[in-house]
């Protein structure tokens, strides 16, 4: 099969309403199209989402932001101008077009246009804007790869596979208020890039309400992780996978995933889920120690999933 062809095919599915996973720069999404609130529906029932958690619609063209957003100001069109397509999702106030199950009947929609390839050409080929949360059950580590999707929703009506997603994290989200953007959650596009373009509302507290869907648990594991600061003396290290950055903590530890050869806070990011798949699917590892970075730039994106993957197991 050519890969017009599986996205042809693909294109369809979400025609008639039925779920589709794909791949984007960040994770794997679980796609419908997100002007059919049935399909919507389908995502939450799948993903075993609660229907507070409101999902990121994704589009192919700048001429859906007019339909999708109401009353879109100059300051998007350059945020979009510089970042998309790309890893930077937009929380805008929502026109009627868009079903209020998609933005748990909040008046703000997130949208954002992917950097990929098989993303667009789906978009594109299904002629519909497309909802999708990331590929995994609700809560899971988020999905890199098809393979890491089919063992989560075995029974998605169809995966489109483009290979290994180049970013790894999900994208940067940000909510533009009338003095400037908050940023709601941290990914590889960082603030201070933002405040290149737009500037950062420091006035304004986030309001919890805007920002559903941020649990302190999130991307957990099945098996134990910890995060190298919290880990005790008392550890016993000989079933231990280690996540590595810097290489300095890798002796005695039954096993290791280096994330980067060069010490580089992207290749953190495009390996980190990969590792805690790794490791839970392997049978020597019980449980995973993951090594913290400094809390700047990409970082905080970084610590922001280790801290969510994490919180569960330190209760424990
Ligand atoms: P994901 O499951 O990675 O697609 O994450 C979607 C996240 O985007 C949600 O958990 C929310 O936190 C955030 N989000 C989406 N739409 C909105 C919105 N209208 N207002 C605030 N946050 C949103
Ligand atoms: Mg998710």
């Amino acid at each position: 099969m050519s890969i017009s062809s599986n996205i042809e095919t693909a294109a369809r599915y979400i025609r008639e309403g039925k779920l589709v996973a794909f791949p984007t720069e960040t994770v794997y999404g679980l796609g419908a199209n997100a002007l059919d609130p049935l399909a919507v529906a389908k995502i939450f029932e799948l993903k075993e989402r609660p229907s507070f958690d409101p999902l990121i619609i994704h589009i192919a063209d700048l001429a859906w932001l007019e339909e999708l957003v109401m009353g879109a100001d100059e300051r998007i069109f350059r945020l979009a101008e510089k970042f998309w397509p790309g890893p930077l999702t937009m929380v805008l106030p929502k026109s009627k077009r868009v079903p209020d199950i998609v933005t748990s009947g909040l008046s703000t929609v997130g949208i954002r246009m992917p950097a990929n390839d098989y993303a667009l050409g789906l978009i594109r080929a299904c002629g519909c804007p497309v909802a999708a949360p990331s590929a995994n059950k609700f809560g899971r580590i988020s999905p890199t790869t098809a393979a890491h999707v089919k063992k989560q929703l075995p029974d998605v009506d169809y995966i489109l596979d483009g290979g290994k997603t180049t970013v790894g994290i999900e994208s940067t989200i940000i909510k533009l208020t009338e003095h400037g953007f908050q940023i709601l959650r941290n990914g590889i596009i960082t603030q201070e890039e933002l405040e290149e373009v737009v500037p950062l509302d420091s006035h304004s507290e986030i309001e919890k309400l805007s920002a559903p869907g941020m649990m302190k648990s999130h991307y957990s594991p099945r098996k134990k992780l910890l995060i190298a600061d919290s880990v005790s003396m008392k550890t016993d290290k000989s079933k231990a996978g280690l996540i590595s950055f810097s290489g300095e903590l890798e002796n005695g530890n039954r096993k290791v995933i280096r994330v980067s050869e060069k010490g580089d806070l992207r290749d953190y990011a495009v390996n980190i889920f990969e590792a805690m798949h790794a490791f839970e699917d392997d049978d020597d590892i019980e449980i995973m120690i993951a090594e913290p970075v400094s809390e700047t730039g990409i970082g905080k994106a970084i610590m922001d999933r280790l801290r969510k993957a994490e919180y569960n197991w330190r209760q424990i």
